[in-house]
């Protein structure tokens, strides 16, 4: 009796959602573990697939595995992970585990790279002779052997490529026995540069409040214990350094790291601060990494080179082992969630592996999302508050004024900067200071519109307005990409009065240039920062002054450190507040919050100038007093009434398909898989807020409950029918589990 494995196949399929039986041929019999990367037949085909520590299920005809690729690209904890995310966010198993496998996975990076060689098979003399009778008949034949002979053996691919041979001039010297290939095993390791980074700074003595909350988390991590804390404390409050030093009681002990950061937060001068302190200890991932360098420091974490692992969202799924310490900074941050399947959330993720590792997690914000604060209040020991309440050096935190753009009007002010505004804005700028705009829109301005015939230019794809781009002359859909060049008069009447509206921060650009000339401005959203390391060298020249002005979307609100930052200036507070998302007044209050929070961070106060036309918004207010309690207290009300999280559990399905009445009725199908239980309600079909996006037509539901275990599990068991019912009329339905997204 051949020994068995599991195996899941590459496939992302309904039918291929499981693991398969296959028998271990005796020649690979020490090389298939939990994580090892094979080649097995599938049906007519021949599949790339894993094998998973799960006990093979007894089935007829099993065949064999026909070749390894690669060992350990994934752990026995890695292949639990992928389980569990599997279950929880209702995607394929294949899927899931693609998150804890090597990044760019191919085959060529596997752990052990295993590289196809190719030498004579002949002697040097036998060769030669072959090399004058081939001379004239077979070109590339002779390049291959004369290489060969000159080099000796050689990678078949760096063989390939020098001698521009192709694969069947190969072929042809492997059938006539003049050469002979072998697969070699390397390691890959002897490539890698290690620069050596030895630790630099020097760690400022802890505050009382700093060590207060340090002795509330030691003593779990000394006893291994798998303990949640809520570090909530304000902006500039030195809450980092309190990560650095956990990290370095954790790496004491001989165990590991994990910490999470926001992309966008991801500036140089956060990673200086980890390496400064760790040195080459720590690897970093994030997007500004070329794929073999992602790649590179996936393996140095994989074989124990680096304990500390500082990344975006993805590094959740690190192959660290023994982690003592998780920690999510702006633990609020919808970054964390994945939009698109699986559509993890790595704070979940992130506790689910400190339960597997008895790792402490620390969960830090100035501005915790409610849910959060919701657990850290109850009377769970395992999950508890720590507080930082004051800014490092008794700062103060920046004085908030509300200007009402309804009196600015009424005053005859048509600018898009208040009288106020101007006034700060005027006043850094003498004082050589520095301020940063914010306004959560890109381009120039929102629509365009022609004023004689009322055309309005939209998107084919969306049936929603096009945004003028100056930079760019062209009129780009922000919600599926298409673009077409401006127009000064109108393709519709011919008119030329054709004129934008609204603004984005494009425009607030020209106004600041037109309004003070001798500024010095700089710009970041997803425009300015598109190319790789813009983001950094943009949020460098800030930082080193060689601007007095930074323009920005929320790229600006977040992370920076700048001390000669004194004023903060929110063009529209009311621009998140108003769309159709239950969670839009919380993400309003929390961008504020952290947006004014980069002022006032050196010697001199800071100040923020929120500009709005509901000046008495509550989200507006709370921010406006830095006060997050009274901004917890009323949203969290506000919850309990309309069944939101953290009252309820929430499933977001999904169908989009070309014509409307098909999605419709897609939804209508997958309601009735649902059984009817009194605790859960399903709302909808209704059409989604953005109803048509790149030529589909969106539809909703929304599942609703105080536990949606049994609604997870009744559309796990339906799925194979639904995307069946789906595929045959070319419309797709997608699930989202805790959606932070509702548009
Ligand atoms: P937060 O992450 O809470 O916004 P930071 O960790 O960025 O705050 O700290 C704000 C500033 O205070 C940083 O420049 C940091 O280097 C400095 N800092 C932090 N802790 C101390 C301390 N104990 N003594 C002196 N400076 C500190
Ligand atoms: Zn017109
Ligand atoms: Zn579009």
């Amino acid at each position: 009796m051949p020994k068995l494995a599991s195996v899941v196949v590459d496939l992302v399929t309904t039918a291929t959602n499981k693991p398969f039986t296959y028998s271990i041929p005796e020649s690979l019999a020490d090389q298939v573990h939990c994580g090892t990367k094979v080649r097995v037949p599938f049906g007519h085909r021949v599949l790339s697939g894993y094998v998973v520590p799960e006990t093979p299920e007894p089935v007829a005809n099993i065949r064999p595995i026909k070749a390894v690729l690669g060992q350990g690209f994934f752990s026995e904890e890695g292949w639990q992970l992928a389980k569990w995310v599997a279950d929880r966010y209702l995607c394929y198993l294949v899927e899931a585990l693609h998150l804890v496998l090597p990044p760019g996975s191919s085959d060529r990076l596997s752990l052990e790279q295993r590289v196809e060689y190719v030498g004579l098979a002949i002697t040097e003399a036998e060769a030669k002779a072959l090399i004058e009778k081939l001379a004239v008949r077979a070109p590339a034949q002779v390049r291959l052997l004369t290489a060969l002979v000159s080099g000796g053996a050689q990678p078949r691919l760096e063989l390939l490529r020098q001698t521009k041979a192709a694969a069947s001039s190969l072929k042809s010297l492997l059938a006539r026995g003049a050469v002979k290939t072998w697969v070699q095993v390397t390691d890959g390791s002897n490539k890698d540069h290690l620069e050596v980074i030895p630790p630099s700074s020097d760690p400022p003595v802890l505050t009382p409040d700093q060590e207060r909350a340090l002795a509330a988390i030691m003593p779990a991590l000394k006893a291994q214990r798998s303990k949640v804390f809520l570090l909530h404390g304000v902006t500039g409050s030195g809450k980092t350094e309190v990560y650095l030093r956990v990290l370095a009681a954790v790496l004491a002990k001989g165990r590991s790291g994990i910490v999470l950061v926001p992309e966008i937060a991801l500036t140089p001068q956060m990673q200086e601060r980890f390496v400064g302190r760790f040195g080459n200890q720590v690897a970093m991932l994030h997007s500004g990494l070329k794929d073999r360098e992602r790649y590179a420091e996936w393996q140095r974490i994989r074989r124990g080179q680096a304990q500390v692992v500082v990344g975006a969202r993805s590094a959740i799924f690190a192959p660290l082992s023994n982690i003592g310490a998780i920690i999510l900074d702006e633990e609020h941050e919808t970054a964390y969630k994945q939009e698109e399947s699986p559509r993890y959330h790595a704070r979940d993720v992130a506790l689910w592996r400190a339960q597997q590792n008895k790792a402490v997690t620390i969960l830090g914000s100035a501005t915790p999302a409610v849910t959060t604060y919701f657990k850290a209040q109850g009377e769970d020991d395992h999950f508890c508050l720590l507080t930082l309440p004051r800014r490092i050096a008794h700062r103060p935190l920046p004085q908030v004024n509300v200007v009402d753009m309804r009196q600015e009007l009424l005053a005859g002010n048509l600018s898009i900067f208040s009288r106020q505004l101007q006034d700060e804005l005027s006043r850094v700028l003498a004082a050589g200071q520095q301020a940063i705009l914010f306004l959560n829109r890109r381009g120039h301005s929102t629509f365009v519109l022609c004023r004689r015939c009322g055309l309005v230019a939209e998107c084919p794809h969306c049936e929603l307005a096009l945004t003028f781009h100056k930079a760019k002359r062209r009129l780009i859909c922000h919600h599926c990409g298409y673009s077409k060049p401006a127009f000064d008069t109108c393709p519709s009447c011919g008119s030329s009065y054709v004129r934008d509206f609204g603004c984005g921060t494009e425009r607030v650009v020209s106004e600041v240039e037109r309004l003070w000339p001798r500024a010095r401005v700089l710009r970041l959203d997803a425009d300015t920062s598109a190319r790789r390391g813009a983001t950094d060298s943009i949020v460098n020249a800030f930082a080193q002054g060689q601007a007095d002005i930074l323009v920005g979307t929320q790229m600006v609100a977040k992370g920076l450190d700048i001390k000669r930052v004194t004023l903060v200036g929110v063009i529209s507070a009311d621009l998140t507040l108003n769309l159709p998302d239950p969670y839009a007044w919380e993400r309003t209050f929390q961008l504020l919050e952290q947006v004014s929070g980069r002022t006032g961070r050196g010697e001199m106060p800071g100040r923020a100038i929120f500009q709005t036309y509901t000046p008495h918004h509550a989200s507006i207010v709370a921010a406006q007093r830095h006060d997050y309690i009274g901004f917890y207290t009323m949203e969290l009300k506000r919850r309990k009434r309309h069944l939101y999280p953290p009252f309820a559990e929430i499933i977001l399905l999904r169908a989009l398909a070309p014509i409307e009445k098909t999605a419709i009725k897609l939804l209508h199908q997958v309601s009735s898989v649902l059984i009817a239980d009194k605790e859960v309600i399903v709302e909808g079909p209704t059409p989604s807020p953005f109803l048509k996006v790149g030529d589909k037509y969106r539809w909703q539901l929304l599942v609703k409950g105080p536990d949606l275990t049994a609604v997870r599990q009744q559309l796990a068991a339906a799925w194979p029918e639904l995307t069946a019912a789906a595929g045959r009329v070319q419309a797709r339905l997608t699930v989202d589990v805790d959606p932070l997204s509702y548009l």
